[in-house]
């Protein structure tokens, strides 16, 4: 991992790809936009909404950022459309993304680049919600929805000085949520303000009989009794948050958060959970083996971009997929196929079993440092006198410049994935997260215990007062 931080530096240049797209005036956060529609009632009436292009609606198309699915329009809506409309909020877009959620940086995208509205220049966004994040930074939507896979919601948020919330694994539906590894993916919601925030979360937090994953009431019941055992005022800082290639504004925004809350009467204690230098790798791992199975699907025989049939009258049907998919997936999505259908067969030598055993072993350490129990676990194991919450920056720095973001990349791939350090060991987890816009640019994040996601929006409203953007 040290010789990965190390190399995040160390790049040629190359803007070819993206440059003529990117305009200061045209940040390219939507990807389809509606017309204004009339009044309406609800607790989100008079709200503006965007929505990630992998949650499925039936008035435009929903690509997830692909040219596989450029035409394809679902013949019903996700639940979480469903139900911030029927509070009254109006869909004004689809947005950009990078394609099926891969990605941070919002360059993935088969609609082209997400440029980041907090800079003069051209900036990433973050990604893979990057079209969200900047649909609400540019005041366009007042709040948008994301999805979270390994930090999708929070990087964006950081580098678009919004608020950016991960809840709990399980706590909102994923119905009609296009599916990247669906043992990570949460829906998300950005927001300039947090009472925002809450409001649009108040209205997704229920149980969806269409979703298997998401929390029935009985879970939910649970999280409440254990929730009012909660009275613990530690904030936890895990020591292996602390890595080398983190700026001064990065540090300076953590020293100055965990002032804030002594100030407000929380103590600072200082922790390790050792499994977290290993999130990293456990997380693409499994990330692409269930990407790659996922996407096994998109063969344009039955949905799905397809060559023309003048095409196909001398090929294979094998020749014919083959054609399908290495035309439609842009390359980032075929380098993680390839990646995870490596992972999964046996040559790699049992890859992904060892990356679920990292991953139960950072949950067993999550839960020994919390005071709360996880609700997943019969046999509680939990600190009493532990730490209602973690704290550590978002990201290790504000938004590199495109110039800047693509030089690491072209040198390495593996360096696009090192922005995620800070984001996926809350996911492996399936913690609820958030990402509050502590300095204009630079994030910082809240994590708690599975389930009390209660804690970590009361935290971060003792920030937010203490922001210097609002
Ligand atoms: N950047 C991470 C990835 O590419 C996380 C993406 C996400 O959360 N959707 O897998």
């Amino acid at each position: 991992m040290r010789a990965l931080l190390r190399s995040r530096y160390r790049v040629p240049i190359s803007l070819r790809r993206y440059s003529n797209q990117l305009t200061k005036d045209n940040h390219n956060a939507f990807i389809s936009k509606r017309k204004e529609e009339t009044n309406s009632s609800g607790s989100l009436a008079g709200l503006k909404a965007a929505v990630k292009d992998n949650f499925v609606t039936t008035k435009e198309p929903t690509t997830s950022g692909s040219e596989m699915l450029r035409t394809y329009v679902s013949p019903f809506d996700a639940t979480t459309v469903s139900l911030i409309e029927a509070s009254g909020a109006k869909v004004v877009g689809k947005t950009n993304m990078d394609e099926f959620g891969m990605g941070s940086s919002n360059t993935n995208s088969a609609f082209g680049s997400v440029v980041n509205p907090m800079f003069p220049e051209n900036h990433i966004s973050g990604g893979s919600s990057g079209g969200s994040a900047a649909a609400v930074a540019l005041r366009e939507a007042d709040f948008a929805l994301g999805t979270d896979t390994g930090g999708s919601v929070r990087l964006p948020a950081s580098y678009c000085g919004v608020y950016g919330f991960k809840p709990t694994y399980g706590r909102i539906s994923r119905w009609g949520v296009i599916a990247y590894a669906q043992s990570l993916d949460t829906v998300g919601i950005f927001a300039r303000d947090l009472d925002t925030v809450r409001s649009v979360f108040d209205v997704l937090d229920v149980a969806d009989s269409k979703d298997p994953t998401c929390f029935d009431a009985s879970i939910r019941h649970q999280i409440s009794h254990q929730k009012n055992l909660q009275s613990s005022k530690v904030i936890g800082v895990p020591e292996e948050f602390v890595v080398a290639e983190m700026t001064e504004e990065a540090k300076d925004a953590w020293n100055s958060a965990l002032c804030a809350l002594v100030d407000e009467g929380y103590e600072i204690r200082y922790i390790s959970i050792p499994t977290i230098k290993k999130s990293l790798s456990a997380y693409y791992t499994i990330a692409t083996a269930e990407a790659a199975s996922n996407l096994s699907r998109y063969e344009g025989v039955r949905y799905g971009y397809s060559i023309s049939s003048e095409e196909t009258a001398s090929m294979t049907p094998f020749d014919i997929v083959s054609k399908n998919r290495s035309t439609a997936f842009g390359s980032e999505v075929q380098r993680r196929i390839i990646l995870g259908n490596y992972t999964l067969s046996s040559d790699s030598g049992n890859h992904y079993l060892r990356a679920t055993h990292v991953r139960k072993n950072l949950v067993a350490e999550f839960n020994k440092v919390f005071s709360m129990p996880n609700v997943l676990f019969d046999n509680e194991v939990y600190n009493r006198d532990g730490c209602c919450a973690l704290l550590c920056p978002t990201a290790v720095s504000p938004a590199p410049s495109l110039a800047e973001y693509t030089q690491e990349t072209n040198e390495n791939f593996l360096n696009a994935y090192i922005n995620d350090i800070l984001t996926v060991p809350a996911s492996l987890a399936g913690l609820p997260s958030i990402s509050i816009p502590y300095y204009s640019r630079q994030g910082i994040q809240i994590m708690g215990q599975f389930g009390d996601d209660e804690t970590v929006l009361k935290v971060a409203k003792t920030l937010s007062l203490n922001c210097t953007y609002n």
